[in-house]
């Protein structure tokens, strides 16, 4: 079994952190909030004193942090220093293309494998040890971070190189998103023409408008199987979540000149939701402002 660092052990990060401790792995965690450091202890992980501390001697560096910024700093000021040459670096945090290329390639510059390894799957997913990785980095920085990926997920795929998990992480989350609100429209629009809204799902989630925002997760209650809906939109992915998302897919299209008018009405109608709403519900509630009262 070998030793990991882990950094940043909130909403997601405890549960990937204690997965890999369940898993019989030697776990050095490290976090700014005390509170999330004695979770990750009672968890089964050796509480660091700093990022740097955790990473000494370490065979794997696990960062699941906010955003590029946070991952930026965590590696150029502690990681880098401190990791051992022969040790592999896996950031999960959801972060922009551009950070993560450039983080990647400072890593390749000193001697240091790297991958990106964003995630699909909320807290629960993350608790469970069933996340979908989508990697980018080198074959070999691959082959060397996934057996440390499989103890926390149920897939992981090599989306190519470094940067590539994160592009296919925010190009799924743009899907999502404006599948989610072409799903709460429907389901809306169904409502007002006087279909019951469990009807309308057993027609469309077998016919051409199937999509997983409908089929398993339906965004209202009593629709479909259990959803964050029937928990009056509690748990399950923030909807300031997938509007960060939506951003980093804005500022990865407009960098590469890609026309995406379908994820920028996303983003503007997401960005209206989190700005009405605290942005802590679940993203499917969007269909409370896309119904209005009638919701
Ligand atoms: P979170 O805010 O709950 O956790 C982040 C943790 O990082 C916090 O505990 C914070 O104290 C710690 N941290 C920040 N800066 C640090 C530093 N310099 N050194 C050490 N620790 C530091 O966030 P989360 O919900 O766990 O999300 C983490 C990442 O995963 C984000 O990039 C997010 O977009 C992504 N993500 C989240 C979800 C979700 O459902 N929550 C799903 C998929 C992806």
């Amino acid at each position: 079994m070998a030793r990991i660092a882990f950094i940043g052990l909130g909403n997601m990060g405890g549960g990937m952190a204690a997965n890999l401790a369940k898993a019989g792995h030697d776990v050095r965690a490290f976090d700014l909030s005390a509170d999330a450091l004695e979770r990750a202890v009672a968890a089964g992980c050796l509480a660091a004193e700093s990022a740097a501390a955790a990473c000494d001697g370490a065979e794997a560096v696990v960062t699941m942090l906010p955003a590029g910024r946070h991952v930026e700093g965590v590696y150029t000021d502690d990681v880098f220093a401190a990791a051992p040459l022969t040790a592999t670096l896996i950031d999960c945090s959801t972060i922009d293309v551009a950070t993560a290329r450039r983080v990647g390639e400072a890593a390749q510059a000193k001697g240091l494998a790297m991958v990106d390894a964003p995630v699909s799957g909320g807290i629960g997913a993350a608790n469970a040890g069933t996340l979908t990785f989508m990697v980018g980095g080198s074959a070999a920085a691959f082959d060397r971070a996934e057996p440390f990926l499989a103890a926390m997920g149920k897939a992981v795929i090599h989306a190519g190189a470094s940067g590539s998990g994160q592009a296919a992480k925010i190009c799924n989350n743009m899907l999502l998103g404006a599948s989610m609100i072409a799903t709460c429209e429907a389901l809306v629009l169904a409502r007002k023409l006087g279909l019951e809204p469990q009807k309308f799902y057993d027609i469309a989630s077998v016919s051409s408008g199937s999509c997983w925002s409908l089929n398993t997760y339906a965004p209202l209650p009593g629709v479909g199987p259990q959803s964050p809906a029937d928990n009056d939109y509690q748990g399950g992915f923030a909807a300031a979540l997938m509007l960060k998302d939506l951003r980093l897919a804005m500022d990865a299209a407009a960098s590469v000149d890609a026309d995406t008018p379908m994820g920028a009405r996303a983003a503007e109608l997401y960005e209206a939701f989190v700005a009405a709403d605290d942005g802590n519900h679940d993203f499917s509630g969007i269909i409370r402002s896309l119904a209005g009262a009638a919701s």
